[in-house]
């Protein structure tokens, strides 16, 4: 078969399942293009959008307001727009933009080739069908250098948190079938790969309405159980739905890293009550105990929301509090964005900006309080670390990833990208370690041959 001629630059916005969206897209039109790091000799032009704030929403205007130009000068460029912004604005987003030939949404991206060939024919196709599906393959191709897998493992949610927008713009939760979801790690694996992460909004629901009986603890025992595998991470974990199973999982599977993204949201009753998250302040931190108590030494990430409506002084407070008390690792932290068509957005007591702005400034300045303490307490520790790239403190160092999460920059050379090695943690900085490698690299395959042409995606 002759190769594809024609080049695709992808834009991606948002979070690490808009990137594994970007790898499918990249994936369904192998067959007639190439992909391009350089946007300027792109014959197709993707963005793939992120809805989950107003800011970031923007951005993607921002960039189509920019594009007009670039269409103008290049007319036979093809121009989309995919992902969550696209679902929600539909026919909209293609009124608002002329120089747009095309729109899909979340669930459009399995259907690309064929709407690109329309859009090419000068149909300005929009496909925002939600019907919550997958690939009917395993992905067997990976992009870049097979180091790091991002896997889904289902998609869309059935929470309805009252600020979010996800369920209306990835629909109803469906989970994958394990057979397809082990054959994708398995091939990963077999290129050469040594980190997965399993992706889903809510994994901890994983396997309700499959016909095999499967829980979640139950697919990672499984996936941890493939021949090769290094480390074992997923995201995102909804603390109603954190089992006991789960914990043990984390005492038992030597690949699962010690870390966990467990996002509380609040630290206060009431609001955790008005965003529908179904567990209260004491539940959470009774998790985090017992969390704790089975794996010592496990790192936690949140994510935090301030100026919810009707949040007040004293809620904020106790959120503060609430992370002081769970000694967060790191967190993630938005001021509230009401969102069309989420309840919350019509919730009086909407509050205003300056109040949000002050509020994130102080939450902020609490966690970087708490990740330099967490990260003092490393110092002189011996730990293991996946050299994942180039850093990006010093072009002469490289940086790479504790089990724990944490980023660490140290001297050696590009050959050990790749690698497994083990690493003294010398100094604590707000946002990242320094280390000392105490040995060549643990496996004994470097990663450099095989690295993309442009370091620039390995670096962190
Ligand atoms: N499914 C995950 C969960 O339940 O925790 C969250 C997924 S969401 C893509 C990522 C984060 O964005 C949320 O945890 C929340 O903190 C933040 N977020 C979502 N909607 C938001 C909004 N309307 N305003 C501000 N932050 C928001
Ligand atoms: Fe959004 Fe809540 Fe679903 Fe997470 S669980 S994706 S915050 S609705």
């Amino acid at each position: 078969m002759a190769l594809p001629t024609k080049k695709v630059y992808i834009r991606t916005f948002g979070c690490q399942m808009n990137v594994a969206d970007s790898e499918v897209m990249a994936q369904v039109l192998a067959d007639d293009y190439v992909l391009t790091e350089r946007a300027e000799e792109a014959d197709l032009y993707l963005i793939n959008t992120c809805a989950i704030r107003r800011k970031s929403e923007e951005k993607v205007r921002s960039l189509l307001g920019s594009l007009k130009v670039w269409k103008k000068r290049r007319p036979q460029l093809v121009l989309g727009v995919g992902g969550c912004v696209a679902q929600q604005e539909g026919e909209r987003l293609l009124a608002a933009a002329p120089h747009l030939d095309l729109i899909f949404g979340t669930q459009g991206i399995y259907r690309l080739p064929e709407l690109v060939r329309r859009a090419w024919m000068g149909a300005r196709p929009v496909d925002v069908e939600l019907a919550p599906c997958f690939p009917p393959l395993p992905r067997r191709q990976w992009l870049g250098a097979p180091l790091q897998a991002l896997v889904t493992i289902m998609q869309g949610c059935n929470n309805f948190c009252t600020f979010c927008v996800v369920p209306y713009v990835r629909g109803r939760e469906m989970s994958r079938e394990p057979g397809v979801i082990l054959t994708e790690a398995s091939a990963f694996l077999a290129a050469g790969g040594k980190e997965i992460t399993l992706l889903g909004q809510n994994v901890n629901s994983y396997g309700r309405g499959l016909p095999e009986s499967v829980t979640f603890p139950q697919l990672l025992r499984r996936v941890a159980a493939l021949p090769g595998l290094n480390r074992l991470r997923f995201a995102t974990s909804h603390p109603r739905d954190l089992s006991p199973d789960l914990r043990l999982a984390f005492a038992e599977l030597p690949p699962l890293c010690e870390h966990l993204h467990l996002p509380v949201q609040s630290g206060a009753n009431r609001i955790l009550q008005a965003m529908n998250r179904g567990y209260t302040r004491e539940e959470y931190l009774e998790k985090v105990a017992w969390l704790r108590q089975a794996c010592p030494g496990i790192a936690l990430s949140t994510d935090l929301i301030v100026g919810f409506p009707g949040e007040t002084d004293s809620d904020f407070a106790q959120t503060l509090d609430l992370m002081r008390e769970a000694a967060f690792d790191q967190a993630f932290s938005f001021k509230y964005s009401p969102r069309p068509q989420t309840r919350a957005a019509g919730f009086p007591d909407q509050l205003p900006e300056e109040v949000k702005a002050e509020r994130l400034t102080r939450l902020q300045s609490l966690q970087d309080e708490l990740t330099i303490k967490a990260h003092r307490g490393l110092l002189g520790q011996v730990r293991e670390v996946l050299v994942e790239g180039l850093s990006r403190r010093s072009p002469d160092q490289l940086c790479g990833r504790l089990r724990t999460n944490q980023v660490v920059n140290f001297p050696g050379p590009r050959e050990w990208i790749g690698s497994l090695m083990l690493l003294q943690i010398t100094e604590a900085h707000p946002h990242s370690l320094q280390g000392r490698p105490l040995e060549v690299p643990l496996t004994s395959q470097p990663l450099a041959d095989r690295l993309p042409a442009s370091p620039k995606e390995l670096s962190c």
